[in-house]
């Protein structure tokens, strides 16, 4: 069996990588991208974009590898391999317990500081006694959650947890434990109208494209927030704007966004009331993942469905 690990990170995967699949009782051949021969034994990639040095993806060519029986891809978001025409075997995105805690902390953590308005205090060192600024308990708040898949789910319990008053969106239909699920266009619309904080953690598809634009975010409570870790597609940059600008939204907390990284002359960066944080909201964690991608090799080779398995034509 042969692995390519097609990505600019090998030299931090291939020891746990190795250690995992030997776990498994499947040893296995790593090699890297640039190695041309043998194309015929590659059973399965193991994928991360890689950027040009002008900033663009590099697009791969996959039509060589025959007998491919999956590409794995090491992060969770695959946009960039849906899109591939080269691509004909199954694509498993990354479902894994260290990338789903990160990104728990991350929102739950972001959610928080805005919720108890943590920033006038911290900013607010000035010998000023602002007895006046309190924190609302959190089962005042009401927290909508865009995107109810492997991370938006567990964002959602932990909020709820916290005492959160947590309504989630999905494409189809849930019933999930104190969670309020709703879905389709008048779900989003319902969704959208009582929330006070909004995550956003979509996938970048064609239907989700832009889906917060001007006639969304003029769905949305004033003086809501929005935490978007999806992708930064998901938003028209625009209509955000100009919806801050306007004073109906508060504040924007980006970690992702269209083009990456966001350059420094962008108006986000200089916009008090935009957050901006360069794509950390949930790393790909290596020891946890390698264990994943092993496991979803052997369930592979076992004939079973890999964790993840995503539907191309949906696109997630
Ligand atoms: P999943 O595929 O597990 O879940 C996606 C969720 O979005 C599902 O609930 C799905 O609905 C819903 N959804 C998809 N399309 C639509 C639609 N058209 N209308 C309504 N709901 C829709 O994805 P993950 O939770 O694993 O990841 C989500 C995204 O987070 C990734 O695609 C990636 O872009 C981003 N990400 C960002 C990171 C960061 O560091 N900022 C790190 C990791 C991921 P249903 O349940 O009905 O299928």
């Amino acid at each position: 069996m042969r692995i390519l690990f097609m990505s600019d990170l090998l030299t931090f995967y291939e020891e746990d990588l190795k250690r995992s699949l030997f776990e498994l009782g499947l040893p296995a051949f790593t090699f890297s991208d640039v190695v041309a021969e043998k194309v015929d034994e590659v059973e399965f990639i193991i994928y991360s974009p890689v950027q040009a040095s002008d900033g663009t993806t590099i697009e791969r060519d996959f039509s060589s590898y025959k007998n491919l029986r999956a590409v794995l891809s090491l992060y969770a978001g695959v946009e960039y391999l849906t899109k591939n025409p080269t691509l004909n075997c199954p694509v498993v995105k990354m479902v894994d317990e260290g990338l789903t805690s990160g990104m728990v902390e991350w929102c739950v953590a972001h959610t928080l500081r805005i919720h108890l308005g943590i920033d006038r205090h911290i900013l607010g060192q000035d010998g000023t006694w602002r007895k006046n600024i309190k924190p609302l308990l959190a089962r005042y708040r009401k927290v909508g959650i865009l995107g109810l898949g492997s991370l938006g789910q567990p964002t959602a319990s932990a909020l709820n947890l916290l005492g959160f008053e947590v309504h989630g969106w999905s494409r189809s239909e849930k019933d999930l434990d104190n969670i309020s699920c709703y879905h389709g266009d008048d779900g989003l619309k319902k969704i959208l109208a009582m929330s006070e904080i909004l995550i956003i953690l979509l996938p970048l598809t064609k239907e989700t494209f832009h889906i917060i634009n001007f006639k969304t975010l003029s769905y949305m409570p004033k003086s809501a927030s929005i935490i978007n870790a999806g992708r930064g597609g998901l938003i028209n940059d625009k209509a955000l704007l100009e919806s801050l600008k306007a004073g109906h939204l508060a504040h924007a907390t980006l970690d992702v966004f269209n083009e990456e990284p966001l350059p420094a002359t962008h108006p986000y960066w200089l916009n008090p009331k935009v957050t901006v944080t360069p794509h950390i909201a949930a790393d790909t964690v290596v020891e946890t993942s390698s264990r994943s991608i092993a496991k979803n090799i052997q369930l592979i080779i076992q004939g079973d469905t890999p964790l993840g398995l995503v539907d191309t034509v949906r696109g997630y």
